[in-house]
């Protein structure tokens, strides 16, 4: 029988998008639509015992605002006016933890529809270049008028797929920071359509992690990277701690992994040895729902090398 319980209530996320306003106001605006702010969460069990109109800051991500599930900000006019970005917590992660300097060069891989794109571009405040491909036309669209509500002003798109990306080209001579969050088998999901639960086949499973290898290799090979964030919503080890194991076997010592957010309680599987090095999130575990996101690992030069 099937044996999965039914999924915890996850909250609603609220990311403060702080290149068209601020946290303040966005919290005196709820204030006045009658909700009531809590202060910044000490912990995550605070995020799941908000009731009614109750609102509080996310313990770990700064720009982040968390409701109770049921509060639903699609009509709101701050998430018209692109001033609120309704994405769930584990898909603020990547942008945080990669955290490139204002002013850097970034590739955003695989981009569309652009929320993590949008994000980058905060972090950067705008000043910086964002290069951000995807090979999907229609979603690279949506990704367009997305970033324009947003207010993202640094990302350049190309329809491309990244593989052919040429990481010697000279313009791409500067890219230090690489958020790589390819097609995955969306196994993570927690508001899967009915018939959808089941788990992906094992041939859809190794066609899947072979791209994602291929990817994951590839962004290794732009010369002046110095971090790089790899992120699914699949659950399966095949998708994310295997992939990252095989690439950084194939790339020797250049890279390693090094250990991030060590308050999230929630890490790689312990098949792996760096499982300590990556970050999984789920409903139980972290309460984010919608996209899962299995690992985070980043990438950095070992002493000497890089800039
Ligand atoms: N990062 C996006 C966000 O946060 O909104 C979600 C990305 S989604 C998980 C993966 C994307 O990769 C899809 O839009 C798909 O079209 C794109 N994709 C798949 N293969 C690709 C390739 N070879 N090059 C570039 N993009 C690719």
């Amino acid at each position: 029988g099937n044996q999965a319980s039914p999924a915890p209530q996850v909250p609603r996320y609220v990311r403060v998008n702080t290149l068209k306003t601020c946290l303040d106001d966005v919290v005196d605006y709820f204030k006045r639509q009658g909700y009531s702010y809590q202060g910044r969460a000490a912990r995550l069990e605070e995020l799941s015992s908000l009731s009614g109109k109750q609102f509080l800051l996310d313990p770990h991500l700064p720009d982040l605002l968390v409701f109770p599930s049921q509060t639903d900000f699609h009509k709101d006019r701050l998430y018209v006016a692109g001033h609120i970005i309704l994405q769930d917590k584990a898909s603020c992660l990547p942008a945080f933890l990669l955290s490139p300097p204002s002013g850097s060069h970034v590739i955003d891989a695989c981009a569309a529809p652009g929320n993590k794109t949008s994000h980058v571009a905060a972090i950067l405040k705008n000043k910086g270049q964002i290069f951000a491909f995807d090979l999907d036309p229609k979603r690279l669209a949506t990704m367009s008028t997305m970033l324009v509500r947003a207010g993202a002003t640094c990302c350049e798109l190309a329809n491309q797929d990244f593989l052919a990306v040429d990481p010697r080209d000279p313009k791409y001579s500067k890219v230090t920071y690489i958020l790589l969050d390819p097609s995955c088998s969306g196994s993570g999901m927690v508001n899967r359509l009915p018939g959808e639960e089941t788990a992906p086949s094992s041939e859809r499973l190794r066609a899947l992690a072979a791209f994602q290898r291929k990817a994951l290799g590839h962004a290794l090979r732009f010369p002046a990277l110095q971090r790089l964030a790899y992120s699914t919503c699949s659950v399966q080890q095949e998708e994310n701690e295997d992939v990252v194991r095989d690439v950084l076997q194939e790339h020797g010592s250049a890279f390693r992994l090094v250990n991030v957010l060590p308050s999230w309680p929630h890490r790689g599987l312990a098949t792996f040895p760096a499982a300590q090095c990556c970050l999984r999130a789920c409903p139980a575990a972290t309460l984010t729902s919608g996209f899962f996101l299995s690992s985070v690992p980043q990438w950095e030069p070992p002493c000497g090398a890089g800039g």
